[in-house]
């Protein structure tokens, strides 16, 4: 399968979402029966070699992905802009990491929910650009507010891992889990932060702001499983597990690793969301 058709290199952040439709082009959309798809990132410090919103740029490759292959699969999608100003914990002390307070996301992102209800949405699937706990936590929350305040129903779609972490229920009618089969050569150090998978995936879809003169010394942390503990006190103690704000092997990365990741990944979404869109 070529994902080159979807998303091509250099790709905005804004590119086919509804950002560049008119409201025409909306309204109609909505009226056929579309669902709304919304990526929520961060700014954030990704090391020495990686832009500061590439938690921006990865969710919306996801998410342009997971729209042509639901598209396959007649269901039609609007992307929502993306969200930049989430919550920062484990990386707030590097610089151009910025801080929200978690109410001021649920209040801003029920506010967006609310919007698209008036709309007409029916069907909104949230999906975070970020890993931090608490940034994820908060999705979950303005997801079930939004959706007791309006009549649009709100669902946060995470990898299982995640879903676990925040201690919610399978099966909770403003949750979806999936999971993503992975092919990488087991190993005991961690590839978590601005390492090769995050570095593969802007390799290749956004290569024109990779550092790639930097990327090459980085050498690998080779942290393993209670580093990874040390680092989500977050702040000084990530600071001082990961000087260099990156947590795996960044050098390792490959634009072919991450076409293949997306596309897996865009996969497992597709189905999740097209089984919940058509249980509905
Ligand atoms: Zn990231």
């Amino acid at each position: 399968m070529n994902i080159a058709t979807a998303s091509s290199p250099g790709d905005c952040v804004l590119k086919d979402t509804l950002a560049e439709m008119t409201y025409l082009e909306v309204e109609a959309a909505i009226s056929r029966g579309a669902i709304g798809l919304w990526g929520l990132g961060v700014i954030e410090q990704h090391g020495p070699h990686l832009p500061t919103a590439t938690d921006v740029y990865i969710p919306s490759v996801r998410l342009r992905e997971v729209k042509r292959l639901l598209a396959q699969q007649g269901i039609e999608a609007l992307i929502i802009p993306p969200f930049y100003w989430g919550v920062n914990h484990v990386s707030s002390s590097f610089p151009a990491t910025i801080k929200v307070r978690p109410r001021v996301m649920v209040d801003l992102m029920t506010d967006v929910i609310k919007s698209l209800a008036d709309d007409g949405l029916r069907h909104l699937f949230c999906l975070s650009g970020h890993n931090d706990r608490a940034h994820n936590e908060t999705i979950f929350q303005a997801v079930c507010r939004g959706s007791a305040e309006s009549s649009l129903q709100a669902a946060f779609v995470a990898e299982d891992v995640m879903i676990g972490r925040l201690g919610v229920e399978p099966g909770h009618p403003h949750a979806l889990a999936f999971s993503v089969p992975s092919n990488a050569v087991p190993s005991p150090f961690l590839d978590i932060h601005a390492g090769d998978w995050e570095t593969s995936v802007m390799l290749a879809f956004n290569p024109e702001v990779v550092r790639h003169e930097a990327l090459h010394d980085l050498a690998p942390t080779n942290l393993v499983i209670a580093d990874l503990q040390e680092w989500r006190k977050g702040h000084d103690d990530a600071r001082r597990v990961t000087p260099l704000g990156y947590f795996g092997d960044p050098a390792a990365a490959t634009a072919e690793h991450g076409r293949a990741w997306i596309l897996r990944e865009a996969e497992s979404i597709c189905q999740v969301i097209a089984r919940r869109v058509q249980d509905a």
